[in-house]
């Protein structure tokens, strides 16, 4: 820490990215939940050389083209749609709007709440999953502050019906509640259709997970034109020209290739399925999940980092999370049908005890 940084970041607990391998680094990544997939044809097409020439200008600050398809996608209007460098930058501008009187997070989530939390000096209402690490609705009936959760709920996985959101929304109209769907595309129900009806619903989503651009960096969020209207006034006195125009060309283009996208999606649930499976055969039992990836808990003899750290041996990284209730348990991304059964293979040989 130099002598120049503020005292009020002293305590200041950065998030810790998944690792990231060299490029040309031979290692099956399962660690940051991308998509197995490259992105869509289309995208490739769409980033063009009149787009890079296009470079030298600056991008759109409205982004109003691709906020026109994602509008027409999920059916709702460009003025209740927000584009974001990646939905973390959507959830920084929603902690940063909408959380003046504190937030509440469920104990075990999305590793960045807390960390936004602290970085904008908001006060945190932790609330604990319970015994199943399912999110409980009812846990939430009196808490005042902005509710921020992730459904499906990451690491689980596990996801609530968008009956239980709803309830969630309807406890206090007078609270806001942002529902994190990065992951919704892999089995799970959307709440875009709830932000029309409620006021008081943000639903945040990213291209990283269900369109295969992660590194494009874009996210977005879709709620009351009053809630749009506030985060554009966060962004506007932040960072106009927070999406780059590649990228807003390539979601643009994701967006119109549906039938990839389904059919990416449905890939990586039949193959989320399988490997659950699989592994359940050799005692690692995980959580139902409706993510592309999932939350798997180690048998008696082996702990979580023991488990991860043998994987790392064998040239699979998967990821670890500290955390006293979690011990046991490690976050596997869902890769390709051939990836998922090298690490099943390699899971075999690390209950059998085979050295390297
Ligand atoms: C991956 C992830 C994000 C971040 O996505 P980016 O769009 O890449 O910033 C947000 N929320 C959850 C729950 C995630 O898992």
């Amino acid at each position: 820490m130099s002598r120049f940084f503020s005292k009020k970041y002293n305590d200041l607990v950065p998030y810790v990215p998944g690792e990231q391998p060299k490029k040309g680094e031979r290692v099956i990544k399962l660690n940051t939940n991308e998509n197995p997939f490259p992105p869509s044809p289309r995208v490739l097409r769409a980033v063009n050389k009149r787009e890079v020439s296009l470079l030298r200008r600056y991008s759109d600050p409205t982004c109003d083209d691709f906020l026109a398809e994602l509008a027409k996608t999920y059916k709702v209007k460009k003025e209740n749609c927000f584009a974001s460098n990646g939905s973390d930058e959507a959830l920084a501008f929603a902690f940063m709007a909408f959380c003046g009187k504190g937030v509440a997070i469920p104990d075990i989530s999305y590793g960045f709440y807390p960390v936004y939390a602290d970085l904008f000096g908001i006060k945190k209402t932790v609330v604990p999953l319970n015994e199943q690490l399912e999110i409980v609705v009812d846990d939430y009936e009196k808490i005042k502050p902005t509710v921020v959760i992730a459904n499906p709920n990451a690491p689980t996985g596990i996801c609530l019906p968008v009956s239980e959101i709803e309830r969630l929304v309807r406890q206090d109209k007078g609270r806001l509640v942002v529902v994190d769907e990065a992951y919704v595309d892999f089995g799970g129900e959307s709440a875009i259709e709830l932000t029309k009806r409620y006021d008081n619903l943000l639903v945040i989503s990213t291209f990283s997970k269900s369109r295969n651009l992660a590194g494009a960096r874009l996210g977005y969020a879709i709620g009351d034109e009053a809630l749009i209207r506030d985060l554009n006034t966060i962004k506007f006195s932040f960072n106009p020209y927070n999406v780059n125009s590649l990228t807003l060309a390539a979601g643009r283009a994701a967006l119109k290739d549906k039938r990839y996208f389904e059919k990416c999606c449905k890939a990586v649930a039949e193959t989320r399925e399988y490997t659950r499976a699989e592994l359940k055969k050799i005692g690692f039992a995980s959580l139902d999940s409706k993510a592309n990836l999932i939350f798997v808990k180690c048998p008696e003899s082996l702990s979580g980092e023991e488990y991860y750290l043998a994987l790392k041996k064998r040239g699979i990284i998967v990821r670890y999370l500290n955390g006293e209730r979690i011990k046991s348990y490690v976050r596997i991304s869902i890769g390709t049908k051939a990836e998922m059964d090298a690490l099943i293979e390699a899971t075999k040989q690390i209950i059998r005890g085979e050295r390297l």
